[in-house]
């Protein structure tokens, strides 16, 4: 898999791009002819802070994300991705190191998970 990404349309239909990444701290994509993402995908950074799973081809809708939700989520996935970077990349670890580390795992080029 290329990019080790997908990308979807907000599933309220407010047309913001949403980003999911796979990985062992992202999401992981099972198609059995039907697409399931998990964990959940909550979309606290765009206006319509919506959370929902993708199962199924479905999406089961969940209460929207609350500010502070959403900020707890993103320490806590920021937090895992810190861990999981290699040492020498470590200082590395703002926003742009961990982009630029995703490049390079993924040998091409990369929201917040709420529920695991
Ligand atoms: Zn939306």
């Amino acid at each position: 898999m290329q990019f080790e990404t997908a990308v979807h349309l907000c599933a309220c239909g407010c047309g913001s791009k949403v980003v999911t990444p796979f990985g062992p701290h992202d999401w992981t994509l099972t198609f059995d002819g039907t697409v399931s993402l998990r964990p959940s995908v909550g979309n606290g950074q765009q206006q319509c802070r919506s959370h929902y799973y993708v199962r199924s081809d479905r999406i089961d809708w969940l209460p929207r994300i609350s500010a502070a939700a959403s900020r707890v989520a993103s320490s806590r996935d920021r937090a895992a991705h810190i861990e999981a970077i290699p040492q020498p990349l470590a200082g590395q670890a703002s926003w742009w190191g961990r982009i630029w580390y995703r490049m390079q795992r993924s040998s091409g080029t990369s929201r917040s998970k709420l529920d695991e």
